[in-house]
């Protein structure tokens, strides 16, 4: 008889003990185990029925750690496992087994005690199960929750025998912390091992590719998809709307959406996002419209994503109409982005007392992005005594870099080297360093980093010499550099050589050099470009004749014949 509630769980229980039938393991196995695991169970039950055995072996003893080890309080599954430890040798308790310590290491990571697993750690070693495939898992999963990607990296080389979970826990683990090209890198060392990747791989590995604008890797991994037959489950087809969109191919994006049977929120927000990413506000708010009437409700991330659209095109009339639906028709309370998005169409068209009175009153602290925000848009209104009073004011952490590389631009752009000097200093003396501006491309499947002024690169010879000979060929098109871009106290010939050594301009310099001509080039940048390097793509997709798509940290730009379709707006 299966058991399917604990009140009948409990039925049996008595009658068990009203027949007099000895309190034994065969009776109590099927009662115990659900009791235990199920959803509808009763932990303290099933632990009144492991105290009342006079022998559990040992399955008894590894369901009741499993068991609470997912609880709500997984320390008793670390006393549980020290009983077992110590009971030895009376023979009450078993020795704790291979299949005792994956949940011994499961509490550890739900418990965040990076120490204790550390000790479980040790303790697997010494008695000889760290080659365990099961128990290196585990360890794998708690040393990624710990964030210590080393120490998982090196269970893993260790292992003899890995499958399919190890792998992708640690492909996952690189991704998470934006290790975009190794997990790529580690995906195809798995694929050619021989090991088939499931969907959390497949997602995790569109992840990477999304990150890094990896596009010939993600379409391999759609193909995988299909030769596997894996199916479009939700989160692989709203990873790949995502991957698609991310690296720029908008209509690849929407003919996976279009697949899809069953829209889901999630693929709904990713398709909304991708759209308005792309500068595409009235189709995403078109598809936001198409949403509702199927019946889907939207969450906190489809308001960002339609909040986005709105934002990206300048459109405050709209935003503040959704804006103010979010509570009264879906419920949903404005968190600090949705509140961002009205702060940045404030803030760009010049409105600062109303960014800044919008702020004081939305009932959220603002944290520093937010303020930030206001600040560059003092700079480029050229309202520094604002920036000023606003950085004094608030009571905002300000410590972080970007803050400081803000303030001293704001000085620079006022001309007030003095103070700009003085926050320099300051930052220097706090050791905080700004983020290098990074930019990423791929060819022929491989993807290539570069930052502002990189040599590293082994053709970076080449790279330079084609980067003077585009450059000639501009100036005679009539390019000139931006040089208020540039925030230093530098000639103007020195500051025309920094601005050419952006990461984006070396990293379209070597797609030129590797690419066919005519075919598309795709740039990743991890900070907003600047404006320099805008009228450059914008002149090379014209003079090279080139489609360039590049994606800054705020939207996508499309450079074709010269323009670009974010409509110099971003
Ligand atoms: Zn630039
Ligand atoms: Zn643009």
């Amino acid at each position: 008889m299966d058991v399917t509630s604990i009140s009948q769980a409990m039925q049996l229980h008595a009658q068990a003990l009203k027949l007099g039938s000895q309190p034994h393991h065969h009776n109590y196995s099927k009662l115990f185990t659900f009791s235990a695991l199920s959803p509808s169970g009763d932990l303290n039950y099933a632990r009144l029925i492991l105290n009342s055995l006079q022998t559990p072996n040992s399955y008894f003893w590894n369901t009741m750690v499993r068991a609470y080890s997912e609880s709500s309080d997984p320390f008793e599954s670390i006393s549980l496992f020290i009983a077992m430890k110590l009971e030895q040798p009376s023979a009450i308790a078993p020795r704790p087994d291979k299949f005792t310590y994956p949940f011994v290491v499961k509490a550890c990571s739900r418990l965040k005690d990076a120490n204790l697993g550390k000790q479980v750690h040790c303790l697997i070693c010494k008695v000889g199960f760290d080659s365990d495939r099961y128990i290196c898992n585990s360890l794998i999963h708690m040393y990624m929750k710990f964030n210590d990607l080393g120490s998982a990296r090196k269970v893993f080389d260790r292992m003899p025998d890995r499958d399919v979970v190890s792998w992708t826990s640690v492909i996952d683990g690189l991704v998470d912390n934006g290790r975009g090209i190794e997990a790529i890198k580690l995906f195809d060392e798995m694929i050619d091992s021989g090991i088939e990747p499931n969907d959390a791989t497949i997602v995790s590995v569109l992840r990477a590719c999304a990150e890094t604008g990896a596009l010939e890797v993600g379409r391999r991994a759609q193909r995988i998809v299909k030769e596997q037959e894996l199916g479009l489950k939700s989160n692989v087809s709203t990873a790949l709307i995502d991957m698609y969109s991310k690296c720029g191919c908008i209509d690849s994006a929407r003919n996976v959406f279009n697949e899809v049977f069953d829209k889901d929120v999630c693929a709904w927000t990713a398709m909304i996002h991708g759209l308005a990413s792309h500068g595409m506000s009235r189709e995403a708010l078109d598809s936001f419209a198409e949403m509702k009437n199927s019946g889907v409700m939207p969450d906190e991330r489809t308001m960002t994503a339609v909040l986005t659209a709105c934002r990206n095109a300048g459109w405050m009339t709209e935003a503040y109409h959704y804006f103010k639906d979010m509570k009264k028709k879906y419920g949903i309370k404005p968190n600090l982005q949705h509140h961002g998005c009205i702060v940045d169409l404030y803030a760009r068209s010049g409105k600062l007392t109303e960014a800044e009175d919008f702020i004081r009153k939305m009932g959220v602290k603002a944290d520093a992005v937010l303020w930030r925000t206001v600040i560059w848009a003092c700079r480029i209104h050229g309202d520094t005594d604002r920036a000023e009073r606003l950085i004094k004011d608030i009571d905002v952490d300000f410590t972080d870099p970007g803050s400081y590389v803000l303030l001293s631009n704001i000085y620079a752009s006022a001309g007030k080297w003095h103070d700009k000097a003085m926050c320099r200093e300051t930052m220097n003396r706090q050791g905080l360093v700004k983020a290098p501006g990074s930019s990423k491309i791929e060819i022929d499947g491989s993807v290539y980093e570069f930052t502002a002024g990189d040599s590293s690169h082994i053709e970076a010879h080449n790279i330079y010499e084609k980067l003077d000979e585009i450059y000639k060929k501009l100036t005679e098109e009539g390019y000139k550099p931006e040089l208020s871009e540039v925030l230093l106290e530098v000639d103007d010939e020195e500051k025309a050589f920094q601005l050419l050594h952006h990461s984006e301009k070396l990293a379209i310099s070597y797609g030129l050099i590797k690419t066919k001509p005519g075919s598309q080039l795709r740039i990743v940048k991890n900070l907003r470009s600047c404006e320099d390097c805008h009228s450059f793509m914008k002149l090379i997709s014209r003079v090279y004749e080139r489609e360039i798509i590049v994606r800054d940290r705020i939207r996508f730009h499309h450079f074709r014949d010269g323009i670009c379709s974010c409509g110099d707006y971003w």
